[in-house]
This record gives C-alpha cells, structure tokens and sequence, in this order.
C-alpha cells in the first residue's frame, strides 16, 4: 500500500523515533509546528478517526494511542501541559491518511484554533 506512515512504520522511509510499542509507533513530526511535536500512530493501517469502528480491538487501540501520547508527554517532560490534536478528512486539515494523533509541547498554545 502506498501510505506514508506505514512505509515509515516498516522502515523503509527514516524518521526520528520516540516510541514503539506492539500497537504504536511515535516519532517527530518532520516540520514541527512547537518546540516538541510527535506523530503517534497504529502499526496497522487505519485511514483516519472517521474509519474507526465501535469494536473492542478498535475502542481499545484508541485507548492505547492515547496513553502512549501521556507516556511520551511525560518522557518528554512536559509538565505545563501539551495540545493533543487528531485532524480528519478534508475540513479537519488531515493531508495523510494514516491515523495519527499531534502531540504538541514546549510553548503555549492559542484557542480556538485556526
Ligand atoms: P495531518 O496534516 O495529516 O494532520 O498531519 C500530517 C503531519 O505529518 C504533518 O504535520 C506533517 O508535517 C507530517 N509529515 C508529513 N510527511 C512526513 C514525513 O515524511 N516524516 C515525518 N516525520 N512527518 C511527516
Ligand atoms: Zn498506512
């Protein structure tokens, strides 16, 4: 399949990691939007949020994205805070199509947002 993520969840195309666990890998975000900025993503390839199911494997890989966002923020030490952000579809400003989630940190950020 011709996806971004999944090429970089095998290996083939480099990034910066952070994280893998047996579900997820996180690495940095190649133009970082603040000072710490991760892409948290399921080794399998799910499209978007919008594609997620109501299944427990689904309901539980939602779960476990998000706690390793708190694992990295925590490794990180981002003790004033952090902005979680997942993007869908076309209005949502999604531009690849492999489910992640932002974690941004390192600055204070605005709201709402643009
Ligand atoms: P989206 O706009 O879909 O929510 O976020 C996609 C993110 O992926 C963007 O922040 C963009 O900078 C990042 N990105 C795009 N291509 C690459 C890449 O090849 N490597 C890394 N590490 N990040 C990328
Ligand atoms: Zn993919």
């Amino acid at each position: 399949m011709d996806c971004l993520f999944c090429k970089i969840v095998s290996g083939s195309i480099p990034a910066k990691k952070v994280f893998e666990d047996e579900h997820a890998i996180a690495f940095r975000d190649i133009h970082p939007q603040a000072p710490v900025h991760m892409l948290v993503v399921p080794r399998r390839h799910v499209a978007s949020l919008a594609e997620v199911g109501d299944s427990e494997g689904e309901v539980a890989l939602l779960g476990h994205l998000l706690s390793a966002v708190a694992e990295i923020a925590r490794a990180e030490k981002l003790a004033e805070g952090y902005r979680t952000v997942i993007n869908t579809g076309a209005d949502g400003g999604q531009t690849v199509n492999h489910l992640h989630l932002h974690l941004l940190g390192g600055r204070s950020m605005a709201w709402p947002p643009g």
